[in-house]
């Protein structure tokens, strides 16, 4: 199918009226969006992309420095930046990164889309660019859940937990924790009392190669989910990514070209699941540094007894009246879990944007933009998902 192909008469305007109301048919009979929904398309996106007339709503899978691979109603495609929102982007969070849904233009699959706008990210990963300036930079957006991969052998690290928990409750995505090899533990019930014991609000699988893991993502992996998998070099992320993507994967054309089915050589780095939904595997993602942390999750122990703090800067050293400090010594928190606190702490204390602050610039963008407030407003209801 070609949306919006013109026979080079009518100019812009025309393209811009038929491309509308071609998107707008595929809305209604929903079949040609198939493909955007198995990149992780939901009605979130599709009702925010309705307020850009005359643009087709794309999804960015891949980057390689100035240009972005995106997947729009008509398959794969190659594209740029527009003139005017490279011109306008001072900010390297506001480049476009892969899973943002963006509003692009082209006439002809063969061409490289055009990227106007991008729509409002549900979460971000970030990363601090290397540069002459300390500025944030997104690895990832758009991420509903992120498997925090340790493996059950000398990977395992509680510290490095509660980072990668952090983490990901400040992107905004909800985190699950993944402890791989479990064929290399002995210890396994053991294991997953320490682990509980800082995992809050995230569940735990665990998962081993001689087994088939599927089930155990199961209640995660749909439709309309884009996960990712983060955790050191070696743990098992490949393998379990593998599993996920099964023969949908091995069945793409593009691998036909490596036998040896590493995703990687499509270029692509969002790939959709068997189970449904999508996996995110790009190598930003993969070994995260702290950019900005969220430890009401992660340590909502901590940071609910610090509320019980005769002072509220208490530093939990030698204050009198320290809840912390009365916790330690009863053994109701442990020394280790106070120090990775603490540090996390301080490493987060970035004074950059946040996710969440992020996400709110973008609101306040979209007030000017679209006529105000009833337009935000009818915006934000509309994201139920
Ligand atoms: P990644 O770097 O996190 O993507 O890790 P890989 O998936 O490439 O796995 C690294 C190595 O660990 C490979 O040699 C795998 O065969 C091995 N591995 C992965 N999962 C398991 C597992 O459940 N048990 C054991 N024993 N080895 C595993
Ligand atoms: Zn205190």
């Amino acid at each position: 199918m070609c949306v919006g192909d013109s026979n080079g008469e009518g100019g812009v305007e025309n393209i811009r009226i038929k491309t509308s109301f071609l998107f707008k048919a595929n809305l209604i009979g929903g079949i040609t969006l198939k493909l955007l929904k198995s990149y992780g398309l939901t009605d979130r996106y599709i009702n925010e992309s309705s307020f850009y007339e005359g643009l087709r709503l794309a999804r960015v899978i891949a980057q390689h420095k100035g240009s972005y691979k995106v997947i729009t109603v008509d398959g794969e495609q190659q594209a740029q930046i527009s003139g005017k929102l490279r011109h306008e982007t001072t900010e390297l969070y506001k480049f476009p990164a892969v899973g943002d849904y963006v509003m692009v233009s082209y006439e002809k699959i063969e061409d490289t889309a055009i990227i106007h706008y991008i729509l409002s990210r549900k979460s971000v990963f970030l990363r601090t660019a290397v540069g002459i300036k300390k500025q944030a930079q997104i690895v990832a957006s758009n991420i509903d859940i992120v498997f925090i991969c340790m493996s059950l052998n000398s990977n395992y690290n509680l510290n490095r937990l509660e980072r990668y928990l952090s983490i990901a409750w400040d992107s905004g995505a909800t985190p699950v924790i993944v402890l791989t090899k479990s064929d290399l533990c002995e210890n396994l019930t053991q294991v997953i009392r320490e682990v509980e014991q800082v995992s809050f609000y995230a569940d735990i699988i665990t998962t081993s190669m001689f087994e088939d893991n599927i089930d155990k993502f199961k209640p995660y992996m749909k439709e309309g989910i884009t996960a990712a998998f983060i955790g050191s070099s070696g743990v098992g992320k490949s393998t379990l990514i593998n599993q996920m993507l099964g023969k949908t994967m091995l069945e793409t054309k593009e691998v036909g070209k490596s036998d040896k089915g590493k995703h990687t050589t499509t270029g692509r780095e969002m790939f959709p699941s068997l189970l449904g939904g999508v996996v995110i595997d790009t190598p930003g993602m993969r070994e995260l540094g702290i950019q900005s942390a969220d430890l009401s999750k992660s340590f909502a122990d901590i940071e609910r007894l610090a509320q019980d703090c005769k002072f509220n800067d208490c530093s939990h050293k030698n204050e009198p009246g320290c809840a912390i400090q009365k916790a330690l010594s009863e053994g109701t928190i442990d020394h280790r879990r106070l120090n990775s606190y603490t540090k996390l702490k301080n490493e987060a204390s970035y004074e950059g944007l946040n996710s969440k602050q992020i996400e709110n610039q973008k609101i306040e963008r979209m007030f000017k933009e679209f006529g105000g407030m009833k337009n935000a407003r009818k915006l934000v209801k509309g994201r139920k998902n």
